[in-house]
């Protein structure tokens, strides 16, 4: 769907797709554990957590020059572009490559070169956000923002990912205070398996200003009242959903329930090349397994705009915004 929309949920890693994930591993002497783009193509099929993410993981070996992580971001503005993605914020896991020996700034540096020439290129504008493997400990988040403080010119935002439980929003406050105090912006993931109460700790201890998934507020009635009048942003991705099992079919989604709940849902598409599909497919999926109306659409469209950290640039949301009302449904 090209209707125009803001990208709030969007870990660059996950954009790799096959073809990119060969031709990478090729130019770099990186001997990938599979035979054919094929072959690795129904490894993408995998069907938990778990092996998600071992495939995840094993496939940033590819990804060691900054010409790679620009040629990853690349590709991800042009496909976004074609789904009607006017405004990007993406996330990147500087941990995960440090561990392997790849310097932060090749990563900044990559990712940064792709996103500054991305408004010419692809019209699309695009932001930054940095995130902490919540699995690690939190002496490492501190060490990375440490580690990247010469690259906050290219960061606009801070964030938490990769496996929820057991490790709670609270472990990282620490690290949150000394972002803020850098002056950049904060958000997490919580309650996509994790429980309500981590969605409160994000809120009451890090001082998000959006979550990512938070789902499982809808199970906290007082909770669903707060977000809802506090306005706080919610970065659904209902394809990941379905792919991880956090729902068993896309007509379960509670993303109906949700903005008839009155909450500031927005629809993204977290790691596009393995949960089948992008920003726009996931807007398809979601008006034909919820049969969600043109209104409700438009009402996703211009909640992604209104959460998007452009409060240094209101001209440029109110264009945006202003795309939106416009937009002919066919
Ligand atoms: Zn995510």
């Amino acid at each position: 769907m090209h209707l125009p929309k803001a990208e709030l949920h969007l870990h660059i890693e996950g954009t790799l797709e096959p073809e990119l994930a060969f031709a990478l591993a090729e130019r770099n002497g990186v001997t990938l554990p599979y035979a054919t783009t094929e072959e690795l193509r129904a490894a993408y099929q995998f069907d938990d957590l778990q092996s998600f993410l071992d495939l995840y993981y094993a496939l940033m070996a590819v990804l060691r020059t900054e010409d790679d992580f620009a040629e990853l971001a690349d590709a991800y503005l042009a496909r976004a572009a074609a789904q009607g993605v006017r405004h990007a914020e993406i996330f990147f896991d500087p941990q995960a490559h440090t561990a392997r020996g790849v310097p932060i700034g090749t990563v900044i540096e990559g990712l940064g070169r792709a996103l500054e020439r991305s408004e010419e290129t692809h019209g699309v504008s695009t932001q930054l956000i940095l995130c902490f493997l919540r699995d690690l400990s939190a002496e490492s988040a501190l060490g990375t923002l440490d580690a990247a403080k010469p690259y906050l010119h290219r960061i606009s935002a801070v964030g938490l990912d990769s496996a929820e439980v057991g490790h709670p929003p609270a472990k990282f406050r620490e690290v949150y205070e000394a972002a803020t105090a850098l002056g950049l912006r904060k958000v997490a993931h919580a309650g996509e398996e994790g429980p309500p109460e981590y969605i409160r700790e994000a809120l009451d201890i890090l001082g998000v200003e959006r979550v990512d998934h938070g789902l499982r507020c809808m199970e906290d009635p007082e909770l669903v009242a707060r977000l809802v009048a506090d306005r706080v942003p919610l970065t659904l991705c209902p394809l990941s959903n379905v792919r991880l099992r956090t729902v068993d079919k896309l007509t379960d989604h509670p993303l109906p329930a949700m903005l008839a709940a009155g909450l500031h849902c927005t629809v993204n598409s977290d790691d596009p090349a393995y949960f089948g599909g992008y920003a726009g497919d996931n807007f398809d999926a979601v008006r034909d397994a919820l049969a969600l109306d043109p209104e409700q659409l438009r009402t996703l469209a211009r909640n992604s705009f209104e959460a998007a950290f452009l409060d240094h640039d209101e001209e440029r949301r109110a264009r945006y915004l202003a795309e939106v009302e416009a937009y002919a449904f066919d």
